[in-house]
């Protein structure tokens, strides 16, 4: 049983005001185990003090002390990865695949981090001004419970490299990667209080550090109905604010695209995991043309996506975070049968053999309509929706016909045509027939997707001011 009761403040583990506890729990057996102590709003006011206290001298050491810190806590996060891995996958449920995908790039994230830095100019004259690049201030980071770790990591490496302190508010939901990260975190190393973490309940905490007047910038990753709550509050005080959203992504098979290299990277994009990620791709989009090639084609390759706790080997889909989105998760596909969708693969109930544990049947509806709710909302599960297209511009209106605009993908034999088709998708990031990731590349959304970029320098200003002196 994981007992947390400590939250993190000015360089030490310590007692939270709050008194609040919540359950944690193994989605994969739905047993208990864990609980943990929630911070209030009287935590949140120490964690900004003790980032505004760090804040002058941390926002004026050299950028070599800074780079050197970022390589410090590349090490820390290392040397815990398979701690990190083994939290990840006990409080909700990662299957290998995932973790393959998000582990390494985690702590990596330092190390790119500090290659930006090095090159980074903060200062240039641009005709008789000066102009300056200053970080921010204090910066609050509210985070997701899906890879929580992951993003911690992402956020705090931009903070630390612009000079910013910061206050980290993770998911309740995730307490166990939360303190095994932080353990990671404190070795490294840093001056108190330049982070501070406080895991609490996202209307107490969350919006106490929304509201509070002596922090300038919010990042924030969630999805999109708390993030228009967040943008209203930090409104008040003008803080600039980072956004990264829900997504409902598109995965264009363009008629000449080559099937083996289209109809897996759809299905691993589409069951990312588990469908439990913003940049899942929700939305397949097929040409007439080879409409039934491609039903019979993922209709075979979901075979391959085995569904069980992700502790066994071979596991693919693993459970969902919490019975309340398995409930989601089940309307869901219900209602794409009401909406007059049909069945390719899966449906609703629980896959055949596991009696426990908040698994769902890998789905995929086919003959779906861009108009149907399975279509335009987010389900946060493995429920994909295959749509039919005409041609190139009916795909491209469809593509873009979402209030989101997270990742698209566009698959076909040809790079220059897929290229023509990615400059008209309305997406923050698109894959060329599944290229390889670029961890300096930015991510982030256009539309409802949010706003704001994330790596690389990119990331890095996010956290800085801009000033120009004259004379
Ligand atoms: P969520 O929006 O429910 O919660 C996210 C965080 O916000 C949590 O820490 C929560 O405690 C906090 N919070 C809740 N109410 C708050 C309030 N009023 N003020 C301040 N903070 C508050 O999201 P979730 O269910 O944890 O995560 C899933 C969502 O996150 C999905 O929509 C997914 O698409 C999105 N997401 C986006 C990205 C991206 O990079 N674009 C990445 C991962 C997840």
């Amino acid at each position: 049983m994981h007992i947390i009761d400590r939250i993190y403040i000015d360089g030490a583990f310590v007692e939270p005001h709050g008194d609040q506890w919540a359950p944690l729990f193994n989605p994969a057996t739905e047993e208990q185990i864990g609980t943990v102590r929630l911070a209030d709003t009287h935590d949140a006011d120490r964690a900004v003090a003790a980032a505004k206290r760090a804040f002058p001298a941390f926002s004026s050491t050299p950028k070599e002390e800074r780079i050197d810190m970022l390589h410090r806590l590349h090490a820390a996060v290392a040397a815990r990865g398979n701690d990190l891995i083994d939290a990840m996958r006990e409080e909700y449920g990662a299957p290998s695949n995932f973790i393959d995908f998000s582990a390494p790039r985690a702590g990596n994230v330092f190390l790119d981090m500090a290659k930006t830095l090095e090159s980074y100019d903060f200062r240039r004259r641009i005709g008789t001004a000066e102009v300056e690049m200053r970080p921010s201030g204090v910066a609050v980071a509210i985070t997701p419970w899906n890879s929580n770790y992951g993003f911690i990591c992402g956020k705090l490496s931009a903070a630390i490299a612009a000079g910013a302190t910061m206050v980290i508010k993770p998911s309740e939901m995730s307490a166990i990667q939360t303190r095994v990260i932080t353990e990671c975190l404190h070795v490294a190393g840093l001056p108190e209080g330049v982070f501070n973490i406080v895991t609490g309940d996202g209307a107490v905490v969350g919006s106490a550090l929304t509201a509070h007047r002596d922090v300038s910038k919010i990042t924030f990753t969630g999805s999109t109905a708390t993030g228009r709550t967040i943008v209203r509050t930090a409104a008040e005080t003008m803080k600039r604010v980072t956004m990264e959203l829900g997504g409902k992504s598109p995965s264009i098979i363009l008629d000449d695209a080559d099937l083996d290299v289209a109809v897996p990277q759809v299905l691993a994009a589409g069951f990312l995991n588990s469908g439990q990620a913003c940049i899942a791709g929700t939305r397949i989009l097929a040409p007439e043309s080879r409409f039934k090639e491609i039903e019979a084609r993922l209709r075979e390759a979901v075979k391959d996506f085995k569904v069980g706790d992700p502790k066994d080997k071979g596991v693919r889909i693993g459970p969902m975070v919490s019975q309340k989105q398995w409930d989601r998760v089940q309307s869901y596909i219900r209602l794409g049968q009401e909406e007059g969708a049909s069945l390719l693969a899966g449906g609703e109930g629980r896959p055949e053999g596991l009696s426990r544990g908040w698994f769902v049947r890998p789905t995929i509806f086919t003959g779906v309509n861009n108009d149907m709710r399975i279509a335009r909302e987010e389900i946060f599960g493995p429920v994909l929706s295959l749509i039919p297209y005409r041609d190139e511009e009916e795909a491209i209106r469809i593509a873009n016909d979402t209030d989101y605009g997270l990742q698209a993908q566009v698959f076909s034999s040809d790079i220059t045509r897929a290229r023509h088709v990615a400059d008209r998708v309305e997406a923050g990031r698109v894959i060329l027939n599944a290229a390889p990731h670029e961890p300096l590349a930015p991510f982030g959304g256009f539309k409802q997707s949010g706003f704001g970029r994330e790596f690389g320098v990119f990331g890095l200003e996010a956290f800085l001011e801009t000033r120009a002196v004259l004379g």
